[in-house]
């Protein structure tokens, strides 16, 4: 039945002339009555997973969002193409409301969209008693995840419905993909009957490059001016104070930057937002507060001038490029000095011990995947539970890293770091150990007698970016920790068998030329069959589960960081 259906919806209303990758089996299965969980990257269309059964199943879809500010945007888009679609939300005056809760009322709504909070007062749930609901979509269901960034209390309620309504089928959507977050999204809303629909996580049209930070603004600038001129892209900072230094920056440097954080007031915000929507080569500077629900599908480049917290908050900013399928680029600068930024952070954040370890295995997930010599979209979608082989469009394929043997290098830093703990009680952070190795006298080290040590000179046969470059990697592979409001350096446990020579340590050089852009094409091209979906069986999901497992015991065996 529901087959023909809605493909002529598809086609009659959204203009479209097929199904991409599982959209079909979904609805089908929604418009059956099926509750559903579906996993697909951002930009794969998951809205008309929920959409169209709105349209075939009797009454109203009752789709719960985050996104009030998009709220607006959505329901215009459905009104454009004849859809009957209202939101009820904080931003929505009496008058308004009250139409819209008429309509629904009447039987006049195909789409209702609410915001989680809204859900949660007697006054909406007295509401929705009163018509006749479809179906329940919860899109952004990662934000009921409380290790996420987007968690939402409110999203915790949800599971509710499914009490007061157990005839009304639901479909939870989200592109946040790890294994752990997909059950606590299965647990957390009670959806203990639904069909996963897993599709795979590859943007085969996205190349990712990790570069050493040297000088950040530059770097930025070069990347934009030789292979992104004119192209709309978004930046991503850490803080506010820096997105508003790069977009002046980049406006200094002729290049049209928007600046984007929660620090701004709204009306800003919402005029910046849509001026990168509507507008062509908008470069948009912005902290993590942008880009849940943006549908722009020619962002050419998306680039992190910070680490991210994490694997899944690097893939999800790092999704909102190429959604149209075509080459795009994913550039991340990273320096020794994000990791102490990083721990500082964690080491000061609110929360018990559990907590803090798990914001730290998430950033250990992420240095391992900046300091990795595979491909990175190997270890990305290994983190997502992918297996796949080697890319050939990103910087390791294209530019292989050579590793070399950095053992002895790695034992000159660590007995600086052990020295001057052991020897003198005194923790210094990287920059220090390096003048030390260097032999470098500058006042701090004169003051410190630190031209005293004998391992003060000892490191002169590297540069100050290789010393760099081999703390990064330490700190990578957890044979080095960073601690305290300085960042100082302090040993492992794991440091122990290198210093005592029971372990050699590979690491990685940085390429001497960076990936090219030309190369960027011709790879993007060969890679752009559509990407695989498949929705994972029991067995496979057990086996990815088997193998994780070992990955993480093996890991551990190791002291590497595991995922
Ligand atoms: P998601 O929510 O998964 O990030 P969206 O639902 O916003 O993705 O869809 C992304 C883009 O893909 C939208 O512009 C949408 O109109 C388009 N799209 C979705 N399904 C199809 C399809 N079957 N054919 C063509 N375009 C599609
Ligand atoms: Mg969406
Ligand atoms: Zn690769």
């Amino acid at each position: 039945m529901g087959s023909d259906e809605a493909l002529e919806v598809l086609r009659r209303v959204f203009g479209y002339d097929a199904f991409r990758g599982r959209q079909q089996d979904i609805i089908e299965h929604v418009i059956g009555g099926g509750d559903a969980l579906v996993l697909m990257p951002t930009g794969g269309g998951k809205s008309l997973c929920y959409q169209i059964p709105a349209l075939v199943r009797d009454g109203t879809a009752v789709v719960v969002s985050p996104l009030i500010a998009l709220m607006q945007d959505q329901v215009d888009a459905l009104t454009a193409l004849g859809v009957r679609a209202g939101f009820v939300n904080s931003t929505l005056d009496y008058d308004s409301r009250r139409a819209v809760e008429a309509q629904f009322v009447g039987g006049d709504l195909d789409l209702l969209y609410l915001a989680p909070e809204a859900l949660a007062t007697s006054s909406t749930l007295r509401l929705l008693e009163r018509g006749r609901i479809g179906l329940f979509a919860i899109d952004e269901a990662h934000c009921v995840s409380q290790w996420g960034h987007d968690f939402r209390p409110d999203y915790l309620n949800l599971s509710m419905l499914h009490e007061r309504w157990p005839d009304v089928p639901r479909i939870a959507l989200t592109a946040t993909a790890t294994t752990a977050t997909h059950k606590e999204i299965a647990t957390r809303l009670g959806l203990t009957d639904a069909r996963h629909f897993v599709s795979s996580f590859d943007r085969p049209n996205i190349q990712y490059r990790i570069v050493a930070k040297q000088d950040p603004r530059r770097q930025l600038l070069d990347l934009l001016r030789t292979e992104h001129r004119d192209d709309a892209g978004i930046v991503y900072c850490l803080s506010r104070a820096s997105v508003e230094k790069i977009a002046d920056f980049l406006k200094d440097n002729g290049i049209p930057a928007l600046p984007y954080h929660a620090g701004l007031d709204a009306r800003t915000r919402a005029d910046n937002q849509s001026r990168f929507l509507r507008e062509d080569g908008l470069v948009m500077v912005a902290t993590i507060a942008f880009g849940m629900g943006i549908d722009k599908p020619d962002v050419r480049f998306v680039a992190h001038l910070d680490l991210p917290k994490s694997v899944e908050g690097y893939y999800q900013e790092t999704g909102r490029a190429g959604r149209d399928g075509l080459p795009s680029t994913a550039w991340l600068a990273y320096g020794l000095q994000d990791v102490v930024q990083q721990r500082k952070l964690i080491d000061g954040s609110e929360g018990d011990a559990a907590h803090r370890r798990g914001l730290a295995q998430h950033l250990d997930a992420m240095l391992a995947l900046c300091e990795t010599v595979e491909c990175r979209r190997v270890q990305l979608l290994a983190y997502f539970g992918e297996q796949s082989g080697p890319c050939g469009n990103c910087d390791t394929c294209l530019s292989p890293p050579e590793s070399w043997d950095g053992t002895v290098a790695a034992q000159k830093l660590l007995s600086t770091v052990y020295r001057l703990h052991k020897e003198r009680n005194q923790k210094f952070g990287a920059g220090q150990c390096i003048d030390i190795l260097l032999g470098k006298k500058t006042d701090k080290v004169v003051q410190w007698h630190h031209d005293e040590l004998t391992v003060f000179g000892v490191g002169a046969d590297l540069r100050e970016a290789d010393w760099r470059a081999v703390i990064r990697q330490l700190l990578a592979q957890g044979l080095l920790a960073v601690e305290g409001d300085y960042g100082t350096l302090v040993l492992t446990e794991a440091s122990g068998e290198v210093l005592g020579r029971h372990r050699q340590v590979m690491l990685r050089r940085e390429p001497e030329r960076p990936v090219s852009a030309a190369k960027t094409a011709k790879v993007a091209k060969q890679r752009s069959a559509a990407s695989a979906s498949a929705e994972l069986s029991p067995e496979a999901t057990e086996l990815f589960e088997r193998l994780r497992a070992w990955r993480a015991a093996t890991a551990k065996e190791l002291s590497v960081p595991a995922y």
